[in-house]
């Protein structure tokens, strides 16, 4: 087999079989592939697609590349859940304990901050002592003691996702439906979770800004999963404006405790309860909507939801005093305001925008190198929808340099529009999407 054939033959647009796309993943892995080759096929992939026989195959030897998790030792059905990416999205930190607590074992594995989207790794790095690189006896022993853990996967695990996926990113190639639906799904089978939530963000914030392509990429995954002999359930979830009021490590953090406590934004504790849901059902906990929703509800109640989370992140070497003093999680040097240039409604808040200026305070990762300040962020006063008066305080700014201040206004002045009129609400919720089936709007019964 010889690689300039199959990257003409993709670049002419014909299908791969399972054998030409395995060649060039295991022998890119083994380096006797060169990066400027794969780059060859990951931008005629982009430009051509992928059609589904292409994306199982692709998926198939990534899994392959690398080791896969055995969770059998842990009793019970093991769910993961996955977002996609989006802007103030700290739902796993509420979502591991809450469901933990409800019985059901969490054994995630979770990324870093990518383009203008925050990680959960850096998020749980900002509470001091926090370790998130476990070995996998020690992350199952974990879950098995507990009934959580959350940590970062090793480099044997899909070692081929995160090689490509740095080319990727520097070639153009990210946004690319088949090319992301791979990259996802393979982790998550190797990560060895009998069931797979998916929370497919959709919006200014996400990396898929249409329903129609959220929909594409969420049908994909379906079918890949299924051909992999592992069943899902996708959420595709509104992000046309940040998830809560924090963006920012830390900032994050806090919002999450509070959500914890049952005082959280109403937006984060809203999905964070449908997710949470779903989760219930896919392990056989819940048999039904209300149900589900009535445990995680009782478990934020009695604070038991709390608990686990202070049991969870002593596990990991965290300090859990910071759900009593949150001023134990890293604090900025300077606090500002930015206020509204105008009065009027709300109507619109870029959330890839305020995901930029999060960036610009130093909170995310220009490369691969950067590490970010976990203190920096900006918190929210408002969402959309609300009414402010010209020189309201619309954000307050977290930030260990000043100097970076004036460019983050600038994203913030391009980030809000107002309107006259109120606006119509949105749902938080798109689509729930099950067996391959469209639910196509969530209400409590869905
Ligand atoms: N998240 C991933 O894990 N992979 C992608 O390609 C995009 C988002």
């Amino acid at each position: 087999m010889r690689v300039y054939e199959i990257l003409a033959k993709k670049r002419d647009g014909a299908s791969l079989n399972f054998d030409e796309i395995n060649f060039l993943v295991q022998n890119f892995v083994a380096g006797s592939i060169y990066d400027y080759q794969m780059s060859a096929f990951l931008m005629a992939a982009y430009i051509q697609g992928l059609d589904e026989n292409e994306v199982i195959s692709l998926t198939r030897s990534m899994v392959s590349s690398g080791d896969q998790l055995d969770l059998s030792e842990i009793p019970g059905v093991k769910v993961d859940k996955h977002s996609t990416g989006g802007v103030g999205d700290k739902t796993t930190l509420v979502l591991a304990p809450l469901v933990a607590s409800a019985g059901v074992p969490v054994a995630k594995m979770s990324g870093r901050c990518l383009g203008h989207t925050g990680g959960t790794l850096d998020k749980l790095e900002a509470i001091p002592g926090f370790r998130v690189n476990l070995s996998p006896t020690d992350f199952i022993a974990q879950v098995k003691k507990i009934g959580v853990a959350v940590v970062s996967a090793s480099e044997q695990i899909v070692p081929a996702d995160k090689m490509i996926y740095a080319l990727r990113d520097v070639t153009a190639t990210i946004c690319s439906i088949p090319l992301i639906a791979s990259s996802i799904v393979s982790k998550k089978i190797a990560g060895g979770a009998d069931r797979i939530l998916f929370d497919v963000k959709c919006g200014s914030g996400a990396f898929l800004k249409g329903l129609d392509e959220a929909r594409r990429l969420t049908m994909l995954m379906t079918e890949v999963v299924e051909t992999m002999g592992k069943s899902s359930v996708s959420v595709i979830s509104n992000m046309d404006q940040p998830l809560g009021f924090a963006v920012g490590n830390a900032l994050e953090v806090a919002e999450a405790i509070e959500t914890l406590k049952g005082e959280g934004p109403a937006d984060l504790e809203e999905l964070c309860l449908i997710l949470g849901v779903h989760m219930l059902l896919l392990s056989d906990r819940a048999s039904s909507f209300p149900e589900g929703k009535d445990i995680l509800q009782q478990a934020i109640l009695s604070g038991q939801a709390l608990a686990k989370f202070e049991e969870f992140v002593a596990a990991q070497g965290g300090n859990p005093g910071c759900i009593d003093s949150p001023k134990i999680l890293p604090q900025a040097q300077f606090v500002s305001e930015y206020k509204a240039k105008e009065s009027g409604y709300i109507g619109f808040i870029d959330a890839e925008k305020i995901g930029c200026a999060a960036i610009e305070l130093g909170a995310g990762r220009l490369t691969k190198e950067d590490k970010p300040d976990l203190a920096a962020g900006v918190i929210l006063a408002h969402k959309v929808g609300d009414y402010v008066n010209e020189g309201d305080k619309l954000v307050e700014i977290h930030t260990n340099g000043a100097d970076s201040v004036t460019q983050t206004e600038e994203l913030l002045n391009k980030a809000f529009s107002f309107s006259r009129a109120k606006p119509k609400p949105q749902p938080l919720v798109w689509d729930v999407i099950q067996w391959g089936v469209s639910h196509d709007k969530c209400n409590d019964d869905h």
